[in-house]
């Protein structure tokens, strides 16, 4: 069997208007059927194949934030904290969930998402790893419209760093963005702080400029630099991990729905048919070339996809009869990453 490069996993937004009727869903077989009779009074899909059966790595329906950090998270951070680079992408149309995925809300300790449980646990191990000196430092990005934002600029002192961000092709330091400001963190309170920061950077922004989040793709990034303090060798190990909230999927038709202008919408749509496009070269172990420069988003990924990295995608879906369109969609993409 080949290797696997990516794990994709569907989550379904809880919702009490959920399409049981054309949507079933088995957590036993981690499949979904579509089924929706051909001349339906809503008729929302036209002259169109009737059945979709779709087959997932995991399907996580109506579960808790709890669920998903043990389910993605968990397993990707011990990886991290063993060496390997990780990347978790959150895809789907808007209000499907993905910043709830990632980020979650704050009034209530459950809604935490994957972000801050992932922070917490990290403090944890590096608590119970004596034996490694490890160094935590976070950078946050947004691409928006093939731009990068520094959403943690704000906190930036370094004058080695104050340039426009910009891609570069050696892998020089940590971060493949150059001029991109990594905030050393030595508690879990630091991290949060830093997310907290980018957070509001990024609403600030979005007032400002009168573009909303579902727009741009934010991605929080952990890196780790680790040193044995019992062995003498200067070996140093580094590993990273993003966590990505990716733009809304959903096709040019609904986007005066979301508030996607015209413009927006293909550079969303063309940066998440690249950022496809290289998850599956990089599952053909002949392809030589990777088209990583087609755009921001997978040059910035470049090297937490695929060989040895961890990479899931959580499909987000909402299961609602009015986005069946859309969840089909979301559905087939994820269904292209399985095969990858
Ligand atoms: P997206 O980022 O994909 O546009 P959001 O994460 O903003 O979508 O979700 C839209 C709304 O639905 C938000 O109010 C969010 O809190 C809520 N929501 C989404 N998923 C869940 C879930 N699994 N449980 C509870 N509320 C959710
Ligand atoms: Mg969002």
């Amino acid at each position: 069997m080949k290797p696997k490069h990516v794990k994709v996993i569907v989550r379904t937004r809880p919702t009490s208007d959920f399409a049981n009727d054309i949507l079933q869903i088995s957590q036993e077989t981690n499949s979904i059927h579509i089924h929706i009779p051909k001349n339906s009074e809503s008729g929302f899909i036209n002259n169109q194949q009737e059945d979709w059966d779709f087959k997932f790595d995991q399907i996580l329906h109506n579960a808790s934030q709890e669920c998903i950090f043990d389910e993605c998270g968990a397993p990707i951070l011990k990886s991290l904290i063993d060496g390997y680079n990780g990347t978790i992408l959150a895809y789907g149309q808007t209000g499907a969930g993905k910043t709830y995925t990632m980020t979650g809300t704050t009034e209530n300790y459950v809604h935490r998402g994957l972000i801050p449980r992932m922070i917490s646990q990290l403090y944890k191990e590096i608590a119970n790893k004596t034996q490694m000196a490890i160094t935590v430092r976070i950078s946050y990005l947004e691409i928006y419209n093939e731009q990068m934002v520094d959403l943690l600029a704000s906190l930036n002192d370094d004058e080695n760093c104050t340039g426009a961000l910009k891609v570069v092709d050696e892998n020089i330091g940590p971060s493949l963005v150059k001029n991109l400001s990594l905030q050393i963190a030595n508690t879990e309170e630091e991290a949060l702080n830093l997310l907290f920061e980018g957070e509001t950077n990024r609403s600030i922004a979005e007032h400002q400029l009168n573009k909303n989040s579902s727009r741009s793709h934010c991605i929080f990034t952990i890196y780790l630099e680790s040193r044995s303090r019992v062995e003498s060798s200067e070996k140093v190990i580094y590993s990273k991990l993003n966590l990505v909230d990716l733009a809304g999927s959903e096709r040019l038709s609904k986007t005066q729905t979301s508030g996607v202008s015209l413009q927006e919408a293909k550079y969303i749509n063309k940066s998440l048919t690249f950022l496809e496009q290289v998850i599956i070269a990089l599952s053909d172990k002949k392809r030589e070339h990777i088209p990583y420069r087609q755009s921001k988003l997978t040059s910035v990924l470049r090297d937490a996809l695929g060989g040895n990295c961890n990479t899931i995608m959580i499909a987000n879906i909402w299961g609602v009869k009015e986005h069946i369109e859309e969840t089909i969609s979301t559905l087939r993409f994820g269904t292209r990453m399985m095969c990858v």
